[in-house]
């Protein structure tokens, strides 16, 4: 299957037989487009349920479809149906809410390396799984702009409603090796794959214990912390053509802190 199919449609219909079956009673299904009521049910004066959605629930996956069961027959007592729901419906919002990206303005070829061609290796291979349904961001080199300011240089970011990814084209040098942007890339695409994950009071937690461990698990991980130990000073300095030196001692410290803010 390729990474761009998008998810098989359950229409009105075959979502009314699945709650119906489900709950052993009678249920009907509208969709529509209304973003302010996700997801509403209304009990008629015979006791049919009638449920409102977004019609972004005919993309919705088996899960989600079984917690929407859950949730009508349970309500708030199915508070883990009712949580995996929200989040759901959090990120498929934001899925709809996306700005239509042009093409044209994407720049993915740099002099030594080919953005598109490692973010397509890597959803591919590291995230098989994890774009089967929807497909990955779009990816681009930032604008050069100006000699980075210290506290703005970001080596890479991901733009959740627009659904793209943006690599500092100071990484377009020969000195940095590919594998060591293609671990950049891979850090911003798992942004894109892990759903928010959320500490206490809600507060949402960009690098969390999942986002951690599956960064952990990335086979190139630790010498690309170790390549960006040694090299921060000289990719903070302007691109030219001196030998490459090593970072003073704890000055990369202060710089790691602010590196990955997303
Ligand atoms: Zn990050």
């Amino acid at each position: 299957m390729s990474s761009t199919d998008p998810a098989p449609q359950f229409d009105e219909t075959a979502w009314a037989e699945f709650l119906s079956e489900e709950l052993g009673s009678r249920v009907s299904v509208r969709f529509g487009r209304a973003k302010s009521s996700v997801l509403r049910v209304v009990r008629t004066g015979r006791g049919e349920l009638v449920v409102h959605m977004s019609e972004f629930f005919g993309r919705a996956p088996d899960e989600v479809r079984v917690s929407v069961a859950r949730w009508l027959s349970a309500g708030r007592r199915a508070r883990r149906s009712a949580r995996d729901l929200d989040r759901w419906i959090d990120e498929a919002l934001t899925r709809e809410e996306r700005a239509p990206i042009d093409p044209a303005k994407l720049s993915t070829r740099g002099r030594t390396v080919d953005l598109a061609e490692l973010r397509d290796e890597l959803a591919r291979t590291e995230f098989a799984a994890d774009f089967a349904a929807s497909p990955p961001p779009a990816i681009t080199f930032g604008r050069a702009g100006r000699r980075p300011a210290r506290r703005s240089l970001r080596l890479g970011s991901y733009d959740a409603r627009a659904h793209l990814v943006r690599i500092h084209p100071i990484l377009d040098q020969d000195f940095v090796p590919r594998w060591f942007v293609r671990y950049i890339v891979f850090h911003e695409l798992l942004h894109a794959a892990l759903p928010h994950e959320r500490g206490r009071g809600g507060r949402r937690i960009f690098h969390g214990p999942r986002f951690r461990a599956r960064e952990r698990a990335f086979a190139d991980y630790a010498r690309a912390l170790e390549w960006e130990r040694e090299h921060i000073e000289h990719l903070l300095r302007r691109p030219r053509k001196t030998p490459i030196r090593r970072a003073r001692t704890g000055a990369w410290r202060a710089v790691q802190g602010w590196l990955f803010p997303l």
